[in-house]
């Protein structure tokens, strides 16, 4: 096991490749920047944990990675059984099976898939032999998904009648849709509610033509994702007070550094007055971290720790358009101090409180710090650290289930870029695969 680091993810894995060949099975990755401050200086570093051993691959398939120590536990490959394991698990086997048949010179093994998610391998677009192949996999694939019997009718006039099982009709470019949406584990109800969408929508000669069905699927991913239009306009409030913005959620996803961007973001290019409060009093990293922030945008910080004081901070800042509030991170099974952030949230009585979840984390993780952060009333939604994300089909999972308004997502370390206000177009093509820098 060894691993490598290098500027972009590109380099890295040409790095893995050199050194275990194709055998090459990845454990994991992770991208961090170093040094710099305002994106001066910053330097990105690509990760990437590889080994040979088939074995290793194995057994720390489904675990989560050893490192590196984060506060927020990463998503294992393993963890769920849905119907993408099936397809990463039958490739594999046709993988064993084509080169138990063939002698390794006649016939070029498939890339190995990766143990925990990375971009797949590229694929020689000139190796007829590996789309021939790539071709009985999904054949087989579709034999196995035949007896799982999804609910897809074809076609407008299909739709319109009795559901029925018929996987093994669906367009080629449909049925490429669909796999594609369980590789990034979209969860299976939801991918088949896509495609009978884009199959309701399309006439049938138009399920034959690629980039008619990719743009489908996109849209209706696109309307499926409850965002905040509002975001970062900054609206008038109903109620006079300066707009009073809280983030909330467990510690390490990026709430401080959210907050700093959101604020320089408001202060310097929307020339906005913006009051800044931590609630944060448990690390004296963090309030320092949000000092330095706040010293270089110019904008004074309130540290309170009581409700008293967080009310006379509030006075302070009544003059101001926007007043954020970064909080100290809970865990979502701490009920102590779930209440005790209950409480200051109540005096603060924010406009918006937005939990903070970062794209690293499992679907049964994020849920559950849905459910329990609901007792501060969070009526929207931050995903942090997409630039480390294993897959966006979690975010569009999550999204429906909670059916919270999606406000920001955060691509990076670096402050006060690295934010965008939510966009249901960006989260669409995210979950089909474009990049996060796209
Ligand atoms: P908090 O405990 O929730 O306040 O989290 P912090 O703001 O202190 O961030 C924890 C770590 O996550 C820090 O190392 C941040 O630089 C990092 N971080 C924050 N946002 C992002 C992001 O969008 N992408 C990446 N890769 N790292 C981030």
């Amino acid at each position: 096991m060894k691993t490598f680091t290098a500027a972009t993810m590109a380099q890295a894995l040409a790095l893995v490749k050199q050194h275990f060949g194709s055998d090459a099975i990845i454990l994991h990755t992770r991208t961090y920047k170093q040094g710099g401050l305002f994106g001066f200086g910053v330097k990105t570093v690509v990760e990437i944990t590889a080994t040979n051993d088939p074995s290793v691959g194995r057994r720390r398939n489904g675990r989560t990675p050893a490192a590196p120590a984060q506060a927020a536990p990463q998503r294992g490959r393993g963890d769920s059984s849905n119907a993408g394991d099936l397809i990463r698990r039958t490739y594999a086997a046709a993988h064993d099976e084509l080169n138990k048949k063939a002698p390794p010179a006649a016939r070029p093994p498939l890339p190995k898939q990766p143990a925990v998610a990375v971009p797949p391998a590229p694929v020689a677009p000139d190796s007829d032999q590996l789309v021939d192949e790539l071709q009985a996999v999904k054949r087989m694939v579709r034999q196995m998904m035949k007896r799982q019997a999804p609910r897809v009718a074809v076609g407008k006039a299909a739709g319109e009648q009795a559901v029925r099982s018929q996987m093994p009709d669906m367009p080629d470019k449909l049925f490429d849709q669909y796999l594609a949406l369980l590789e990034r584990e979209v969860a299976e109800e939801l991918a088949e509610e896509v495609i009978q969408q884009v199959c309701d929508k399309l006439k049938s000669t138009d399920c034959e033509d690629e980039s008619l069905v990719r743009q489908a699927v996109l849209d209706v991913i696109a309307q499926q994702i409850p965002t905040d239009e509002t975001a970062g306009l900054l609206k008038p409030t109903p109620d006079g007070r300066p707009r009073t913005i809280a983030l909330v959620g467990p510690t390490g996803v990026g709430k401080t550094t959210t907050v700093a961007k959101l604020s320089a973001t408001f202060k310097l290019k929307h020339k906005k007055n913006v009051g800044l409060i931590t609630l944060d009093t448990y690390r004296i990293a963090a309030v320092d971290q949000l000092r330095t922030y706040a010293n270089i945008i110019g904008i004074p910080l309130h540290v309170v720790a009581t409700p008293d004081e967080l009310s006379r901070a509030l006075r302070h800042c009544a003059g101001c358009d926007v007043i954020l509030i970064d909080t100290a991170g809970r865990s979502q099974r701490d009920d102590p101090r779930l209440e005790q952030l209950k409480s200051l949230i109540a005096v603060a009585d924010p406009h918006e409180v937005h939990l903070v979840l970062s794209s690293t984390c499992s679907q049964p993780v994020m849920l559950e710090v849905v459910d329990r952060f609901a007792a501060v009333q969070t009526d929207r939604i931050i995903f942090t650290k997409l630039d480390e994300a294993v897959s966006f089909g979690v975010l569009l999972n999550v999204a429906r289930k909670v059916n919270k308004r999606l406000s920001y997502i955060t691509t990076g370390q670096e402050v006060p870029h690295q934010i965008e206000p939510s966009r249901p177009e960006r989260l669409a093509a995210l979950v089909l695969g474009d990049g996060v820098s796209c």
